[in-house]
């Protein structure tokens, strides 16, 4: 646009510059034309005055060369002069002449005295022309004031002039005429300055000499003489025409430029207005088009755009396809892998059922079966139990981690969190992979950085629950090597989460490791990925995307670094809130004592007398109870419904129910309530523990609210179970067992401070006990060994008074348990003993009853810990009797 821009300014300056120049020539030319035409007029005009005299003066000459008198020359002149005037031109005003020697006038004039004709300027011009006729200078006449010229002409005697006066008014007319366009005007001036004619009247006969202006004009008139000059006239620049008439006139036109090129700067004006209109237009239409243009442009990346989203689109849809296709491909595979996993396990339970069956059947009917072969049943019996057992344990861990995950998917599983020890965790699992890792021949390894604190807020199961994952895995997906767990203190906390620590948890094997390609399948739900090498190994592909997703929902995540064919490291990053900066300590040490400690199975208690009632429908269920508690030799009856149930509990009489919670027809409560109804049943205050899947949060409340004396969670675990019983049955048929101790080597004399930290996961300070001991850790040891030895008896006669309900001495053994306790620093027990011996003292029944089974069962987990950790060499006290291998207590000594 700048280029068109400047192109039409030189366009405009350029055809500006030749249309002036061509208009200004061409104005010049028409003026030049005007004055030569009306100069050729009067030419024409004088000439013909001439040839008027001419002819006169010739007519006279004859005459008065043939003797003509003055007199008749005179006559005949004045003839001519009025026929002259008549009939030729208005303006001749008469012939005079000096003929004969005398002045003769055509128009009778008497000239005054003194006239002499010789010395009139008509006749000294005349002379001067000698001969030719000529113009003489023009004067005013007095009378008239017209200007008037006379024309003269010598006759051939060399001294006779005869002479023609003629009235300027015609010449006067034509110069009026001299205009160009009806613009300017014109006059005529002689050589000497003298204004001859002129439009204006008042000017004629006046000198062009008066102002400076003038007398300029006159110069340039004169140095011109043809053609055209610049002059300022009227204080306006003027162009002035000039044309030589009869070698003494000048004719000329004065025109003010103003008005000349008036009609130029009209048509210049035009000119750049039609240009500025013609570069406005191209403006406009450039601008115009280039609006189109990217309006065009903007709609053709719009479009553009529209196609890339479509494509964009359609490719992910067909990604989203491809990848819900994947999907439902998966879930295909693993339905397939599920019922592979599911019934593998289901066809060994069966299978190791049947042999079981059949061993019993040829043993029961060959009849009497001597000692040896009666060995060799019970171990085939034993084998095919225990297979069922790890079948059945594998079949649980698939259907749960189903369970988890649909919980997950559904968002229905929800953190539940809760004050809980990361030393016990860590301790939990470790003690269950150790196991695991022996069983392979693997080494197992922790690394437990001893700054970290104890006591943390989250959810506990779910911790335990992933790490226990992918410590599974590492020994699943690990041949020979080693498996290790390091636990440590991640990034720092900010400030504002002072209370938070992030916990990095390391699993390091030397497995088989994953390849790059693998990686990211592995968190994908059923993935399972190399299946050519872990075809043999048991998985469903759900356990990492659980453990995924369980940590997302707390705020952690999980990565994997790995070598295909070295090993693999899967690293937990987990914050948990911090409840005390108690740090953890030394947790290695710790923890292989524990392993060193670790001992096989030994049950609680002997009850032949007793006799209970298990609910479930599900006949495997029934077989694991009298499975767990054959050793008890409690008299287990069974029923496989609610209904079955109530019946036999209307002819029984039983010291406890388990009770299966889920059960078609009618379920749990439903039989509960009619059993406690049944008219003088025999079971309307026997205590119905509650059997149910549901782990819950809250789950126990609701079931205790129902009735049900307690709760018990499946799978069953035998311990909790055989607690239970200990609880709940009557006291006079429990014989509890003392617990010994399986582990022989200690190392005597290294005691140090830390060495009781065990005790804190039994809800014992260790610090308090010290502290009563005062400091003497030997002192104290004895203390737990002491506290140890008794409380098998001490716990059979606080279940015996609590049966029989001898408040006083209830009162008295609890009062007893509290102090000892204290001593200790087993301070929640002493707290719940000591409420119980208020509630005794008081003889409130209602208050015993919930928290008596509370205390006993803390009480009995107290145990538990002490019996690991605390050597009791010595056999007990007094009332404690050896009875075979064991030694049993009996409550009710003869
Ligand atoms: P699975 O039940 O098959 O073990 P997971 O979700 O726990 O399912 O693991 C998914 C897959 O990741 C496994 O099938 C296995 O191929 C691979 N994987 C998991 N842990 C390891 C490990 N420590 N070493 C090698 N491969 C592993």
């Amino acid at each position: 646009m700048l280029i068109i821009f400047c192109l039409m300014a030189c366009m405009i300056l350029y055809t500006s510059h030749v249309i002036q120049d061509v208009a200004v020539t061409n104005i010049r030319e028409v003026g030049e034309d005007r004055l030569s035409g009306v100069a050729a007029q009067l030419e024409n005009y004088l000439d013909m005055t001439k040839s008027v005299l001419w002819v006169t003066a010739d007519t006279v000459d004859h005459m008065a060369r043939n003797g003509s008198t003055a007199q008749e020359i005179l006559q005949y002149i004045t003839e001519e002069s009025d026929n002259q005037e008549q009939h030729f031109d208005e303006n001749f005003t008469g012939i005079y002449g000096y003929v004969l020697g005398e002045y003769l006038d055509g128009v009778g004039w008497t000239p005054p005295e003194g006239f002499d004709p010789l010395q009139r300027d008509w006749y000294l011009a005349a002379k001067e022309a000698n001969g030719d006729s000529t113009i003489v200078s023009p004067y005013v006449d007095a009378q008239t004031n017209a200007v008037i010229i006379s024309i003269s002409r010598m006759l051939s005697n060399g001294t006779d002039v005869l002479s023609l006066d003629v009235r300027m008014n015609h010449i006067q007319d034509i110069t009026s005429e001299l205009q160009i366009k009806g613009k300017g005007y014109g006059f005529i001036v002689n050589r000497d300055g003298m204004v001859i004619a002129h439009h204006n009247e008042a000017r004629r006969g006046m000198y062009l000499n008066k102002t400076e202006e003038d007398r300029e004009l006159m110069a340039k008139t004169l140095e011109v003489q043809n053609g055209n000059f610049q002059v300022r006239m009227d204080g306006e620049k003027s162009t002035v025409f000039v044309h030589e008439i009869m070698d003494q006139w000048y004719v000329v036109l004065v025109v003010s430029n103003g008005e000349l090129y008036e009609e130029v700067w009209q048509q210049l004006a035009i000119n750049v207005l039609i240009s500025i209109v013609i570069f406005a237009l191209i403006a406009f239409f450039y601008l115009l088009g280039r609006r189109n243009e990217q309006n065009y442009s903007r709609r053709f990346e719009e479009m553009r755009a529209e196609e890339q989203r479509q494509t964009y689109e359609s490719k992910a849809l067909k990604l989203e396809k491809e990848a819900a296709d994947q999907a439902n491909r998966a879930k295909s595979a693993f339905l397939a892998d599920m019922s592979h996993e599911i019934r593998t396990p289901i066809n060994a339970v069966l299978g190791m059922n049947e042999m079981i069956l059949r061993d019993s059947l040829r043993a029961r009917d060959s009849g009497e079966l001597d000692k040896e072969e009666e060995r060799t049943v019970f171990n085939n019996i034993l084998s095919y139990a225990s297979n069922i057992e790890s079948a059945g344990s594998n079949l649980l861990s698939i259907l749960n981690d189903i369970l988890d995950f649909s919980k997950i998917e559904s968002g229905r599983m929800d953190i539940v969190e809760g004050e809980y020890k990361l030393g016990s965790v860590l301790n939990d699992v470790s003690n269950m992979i150790f196991f695991r890792a022996k069983d392979k021949g693997l080494d197992y390894t922790v690394d437990v950085d001893a700054a970290i604190p104890d006591s943390l807020y989250g959810d506990e199961v779910r911790v335990r629950q992933v790490i226990i994952n992918v410590l599974n895995n590492a020994v699943k997906y690990t041949g020979k090597g080693s498996v290790r767990l390091q636990v440590r203190k991640g990034a720092e906390a900010s400030p504002e989460q002072e209370d938070t620590v992030c916990l990095s948890i390391a699993v390091t094997d030397t497995g088989i490791g994953i390849k790059p390609e693998d990686m990211e399948k592995l968190f994908t739900k059923f993935q399972r990925v190399d299946l050519n090498r872990n075809s043999t190994v048991e998985g469903t592909g759900l356990g990492l995307a659980i453990t995924q997703r369980l940590l997302e929902m707390m705020g952690g995540s999980i990565r994997v670094e790995s070598e295909y064919g070295v090993g693999s490291t899967f690293t937990i990053t987990l914050p948990q809130r911090i409840v005390s900066w108690e740090s953890m300590g030394d947790f290695e040490t710790k923890f292989e004592k524990n392993m060193l400690k670790a001992k096989p199975y030994e049950e609680y208690f002997r009850a032949p007398e007793a006799r209970i009632l298990v609910v479930d429908d599900t006949h495997m269920n029934l077989n694991v109870v009298i499975g767990l508690l054959k050793s008890t030799e409690i008299r287990i009856d069974t029923a496989s419904g609610g209904k079955e149930a109530v019946d036999l509990a209307r002819g029984n009489a039983y010291d406890l129910i388990l009770m299966d919670q889920r059960m078609p027809m009618m379920d749990g409560t439903e039989a509960m309530h009619a059993i406690q109804n049944q008219e003088n049943g025999p079971n309307r205050d026997t205590p119905v523990i509650c059997l149910t899947a549901d782990a819950i949060l809250g789950a126990k409340e609701r079931y205790l609210t129902e009735g049900f004396t307690d709760y018990l969670s499946k799978p069953i675990d035998s311990s909790a179970l055989e607690k239970m019983l200990i609880t709940y049955l009557p006291a006079d048929k429990v014989e509890l067992r003392k617990r010994t101790n399986a582990v022989s080597v200690r190392e005597k004399g290294r005691i140090s401070g830390d060495e009781f930290d065990f005790l804190r996961d039994a809800g014992v300070d260790p610090e308090a006990g010290l502290r009563y001991c005062q400091g003497d850790t030997a002192f104290y040891r004895s203390l737990l060994e002491d506290y140890l030895r008794n409380a098998t008896q001490k716990i059979g006669e606080i279940q015996r008074n609590r049966y029989t309900e001898d408040w006083q001495n209830y009162g008295i053994l609890v009062h007893a348990l509290k102090s000892t306790s204290r001593m200790i620093g087993a301070d929640e027990l002493a707290d719940a003993a000591a409420g119980l011996e208020e509630a005794a003292g008081r003889g409130d029944v209602d208050a015993i009853r919930p928290a008596h089974p509370e205390m006993i069962k803390r009480y009995l987990d107290l145990m538990d810990v002490l019996a690991v950790h605390i050597d009791i060499d010595e056999p007990a006290g007094e009332d404690v009797r050896a009875d075979g291998d064991d030694e049993v207590l009996e409550f009710f000594p003869e």
